[in-house]
């Protein structure tokens, strides 16, 4: 269901020589997997990912979901076309100064929806995270796994077809990265939605993910099955 298609992210560099942060990448992921994207820093996941969340128009290539070429859409196309596509972070960017419950809230509010039909939508998001009883507190006043739970909330409000995690668990202890993964694995299977996840960590991709793809300055330089890649010497 993403069709990345020769996709080349080209940036200029200190001293004013081109570098291409992503060259020339051709990935399929399919639609209810959890796909794995592993690299060193550096090595051009982010900006992979930042081209699957639209943040940044590819130099070159296609970027195709569900049927639609994404690098051809115009600036209202886009902002729609970005509804559908969640993001988690490694350091959770939420809004200090609003509770749980109203980080859950906002993209609905900027999508113009009332206060009843932000409620319908919260509530059962609350329920899916295990956060009901924090539902009024604020940021400080919660852990950072529980800090992640929001953020994974608030990135489904939209319901989106896609959650990109960009080192969603990097921040975290391993048993509270465990326990984020499950609730990804969760969702994964409840929603059937599609998750991307880049991490540098091997764990997380051993814990969750159907396939991967493994990235070195720029490129894939491997993919497929996790086992068969973890198999292989
Ligand atoms: P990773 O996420 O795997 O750590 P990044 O995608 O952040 O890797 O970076 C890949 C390469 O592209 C790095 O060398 C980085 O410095 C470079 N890069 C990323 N964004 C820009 C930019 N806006 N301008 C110039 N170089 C960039
Ligand atoms: P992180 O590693 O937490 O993702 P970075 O500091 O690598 O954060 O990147 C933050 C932002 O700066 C990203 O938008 C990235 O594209 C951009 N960036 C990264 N490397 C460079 C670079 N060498 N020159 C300009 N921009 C860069």
């Amino acid at each position: 269901m993403i069709k990345i298609q020769a996709v080349t992210q080209r940036f200029k560099g200190a001293n004013g020589a081109a570098v291409d942060a992503v060259k020339d990448v051709d990935l399929i992921i399919n639609k209810g997997e959890i796909f794995g994207i592993i690299g060193r820093s550096g090595a051009g996941k982010s900006t992979l990912v930042r081209t699957l969340n639209l943040l940044n128009r590819p130099t070159a290539g296609k970027i195709i979901i569900d049927g639609k070429d994404l690098t051809a859409l115009n600036a209202g196309q886009l902002r729609e076309a970005r509804r559908e596509i969640g993001m988690i972070f490694q350091h959770f960017n939420l809004l200090s100064s609003r509770t749980v419950y109203d980080n859950i809230a906002l993209p609905l509010e900027l999508a113009g929806m009332s206060k009843t039909e932000i409620n319908a939508k919260v509530t059962p998001l609350l329920e899916l995270v295990g956060l009901t009883a924090l539902k009024d507190r604020y940021p400080a006043q919660i852990s950072g796994g529980q800090k992640q739970r929001v953020g994974i909330a608030r990135a489904l409000a939209n319901d989106p077809k896609v959650l990109l995690s960009d080192e969603a668990t990097s921040a975290l202890d391993p048993e509270t990265t465990r326990s984020i993964l499950e609730l990804l694995q969760k969702i994964n299977k409840e929603l059937g939605l599609t998750i991307v996840l880049i991490t540098h960590q091997m764990e997380v991709i051993k814990q969750i993910c159907d396939r991967m793809a493994v990235m070195e300055a720029g490129e894939v330089i491997e993919h497929g099955q996790v086992i068969d890649i973890f198999r292989s010497p």
